[in-house]
């Protein structure tokens, strides 16, 4: 997609050179980047002041010619590694800075394999030749070791002795750079075309909203145009350069800094502009999707199905087969998450074979016997025929309330240890066949007990349509016509009584919970 554009030869533009400086903490990245910022020929226009906003592009004399280099004002390798590890290559170059009174330096071997790896021809200032102890040549010879050879010794490396502090051999470090770009890179792009480049650095501000630096890789960004950069989307409502002025338009290599996206992109975010607002949107949405796809299948680990029988047969994994249900999407959504995010021994597979929204049916339960799955209910319980079933089949199954709880629960299961000892189970469970109104007690459930025992000040939910719509309750009073009794059998009707609590229906479902031991594999 990037390069098919670019094809087109009469189009093309020399473009500045991307330069990243790298090296050893204290070697002085950042006195670099600034003394080079000061060079700048035509610098010092009016009402400009220094902005911070992740690059700059200076000019400098070069050959008779005044040419451009863009430099990414983030030094250090972190950022150029975490921009390419969201597959943004931005760098052309790298100035790989080593203080010539320390010399080599584990970050400074650290910055050379990074720029080695990604392909990135190095420049090497020597920093610091105003010191007294400064040595160098031997810093020359310390790179040697590491495949980097000076172009004195005959290698094809540039060297420069500068100091940043008193700004020596700046000029020349900019000369190398662009020597270095002319012998063996071919930077061009075609500016004549809808732009595409990288987010370099985003943040919100307060007035402004979603404000991200972009380098324009190829075409000409305009302000007005609809953009897209990562899952950001937007119109370029301004753009603003290194000084803080306004800039109507961005050509190649050119950093900006834009406003006008819906949220904050991310370093090494691409961008690009699009035909239409509506199309910015849309490849934003499907970013967005395919990114939270990716991080699904990240969390879950899956293995393929025949990967996962054969490793089965071999003995090689332990699987803990799930079905979850849940009163709303959102919070099957945010279980699932969690669960998948439990981390244990590779051995052990946690698999979702299904998940849904409503009361826990004969269909999960069939599915849970097929599979050997355990089915978690969140906030729902089994329908009549689910309840039949699954007693029928020896379906383990679980309700939870807390999402914390059923995470531990899971994690104790896939660790082998279940480590809470006592759980919650079902005392009684009661169908309400009539509601009496009643001002002075509150209202009283007429039921029969379909299950267990019912007891009085146990602790009570109410269930309708096999979802647990009030918790926390408790029998306030327990009646057989006349009579406070202290317990309900099956079978058997009586009048239960909430205390305050009235919103109960023709229908519904009264469950007792208990706290039980629970039973060790
Ligand atoms: P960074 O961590 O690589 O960004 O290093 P800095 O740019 O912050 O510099 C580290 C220290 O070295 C600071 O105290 C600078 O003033 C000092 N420094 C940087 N460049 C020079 C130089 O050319 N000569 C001398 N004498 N000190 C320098």
């Amino acid at each position: 997609e990037q390069e098919e554009l670019d094809e087109d030869d009469e189009n093309l533009e020399i473009r500045p050179p991307v330069v990243t400086v790298m090296g050893h903490v204290d070697h002085g990245k950042t006195r670099v980047l600034d003394a080079i910022r000061k060079t700048n020929v035509i610098d010092g226009e009016a009402g400009g002041i220094t902005q911070h906003i992740g690059a700059y592009q200076i000019w400098t004399e070069h050959e008779g010619n005044e040419r451009a280099i863009t430099f990414i004002d983030t030094p250090g390798h972190e950022a150029f590694t975490a921009m390419r590890a969201r597959g943004a290559d931005v760098t052309d170059i790298a100035i790989l800075v080593v203080a010539a009174d320390d010399g080599i330096m584990p970050q400074t071997v650290e910055a050379l394999n990074h720029a080695q790896a990604a392909g990135v021809p190095v420049v090497v200032a020597v920093n610091k030749v105003d010191k007294p102890d400064a040595n160098p040549a031997k810093v020359r010879s310390q790179l040697t070791e590491y495949g980097v050879v000076a172009e004195e010794y005959g290698g094809d490396v540039m060297f420069v002795d500068v100091s940043a502090l008193r700004g020596d051999g700046i000029d020349n470090l900019l000369e190398a750079v662009l020597l270095t770009a002319d012998a063996g890179l071919d930077l061009v792009a075609n500016p004549n075309k809808e732009a595409r480049g990288v987010a370099i650095e985003a943040k919100l501000d307060k007035g402004r909203g979603s404000v991200a630096t972009v380098l324009v890789q190829g075409g000409t960004l305009r302000v007005g145009d609809p953009i897209v950069a990562g899952t950001a989307y937007g119109r370029v409502r301004a753009m603003i350069d290194e000084n803080g002025d306004r800039v109507e338009e961005a050509a190649p290599s050119r950093p900006v800094q834009v406003q006008g996206l819906n949220s904050v992109p991310r370093a090494g975010d691409l961008f690009l502009v699009t035909e239409d607002d509506r199309m910015a949107r849309q490849i934003a949405e499907k970013r967005e999707a395919v990114e939270r796809n990716a991080q699904l299948a990240k969390a879950r680990k899956r293995m393929s199905l025949e990967d996962f029988t054969k490793a089965l047969e071999e003995g090689k994994v332990e699987s803990l087969n799930l079905i979850i249900k849940g009163d709303v999407s959102g919070a099957v959504e945010a279980l699932e998450e969690s669960l998948l995010k439990i981390e244990v021994d590779d051995s052990v597979q946690l698999r979702i074979i299904h998940r849904g929204v409503g009361a826990i049916t004969e269909s999960d339960i069939n599915l849970a016997t097929i599979d050997n799955a355990i089915v978690i209910g969140f906030n729902v319980r089994p329908d009549t025929k689910a309840r039949e079933a699954a007693q029928r089949e020896g379906v383990d199954t679980r309700f939870y309330n807390v999402i914390y709880n059923a995470i531990d629960d899971v994690e104790s299961s896939l660790k082998g240890m279940l480590k809470p000892e006592f759980e919650e189970a079902q005392a009684g469970l009661a169908e309400i066949r009539e509601v009496f109104r009643s001002s002075k007690v509150g209202n009283i459930a007429g039921v029969i007990v379909r299950s267990g025992t019912i007891t009085r000040n146990a602790k009570a939910r109410i269930i309708r349509d096999g979802v647990v719509v009030a918790d926390g309750l408790a029998i306030d009073s327990l009646r057989r016509f006349k009579d406070d009794v202290t317990e309900v059998r099956t079978d058997f009707e009586a009048g239960i009584g909430l205390g305050k609590f009235n919103d109960i229906q023709i229908g519904d479902e009264i469950e007792t919970i208990e706290m039980v031991e629970k039973p060790r594999d």
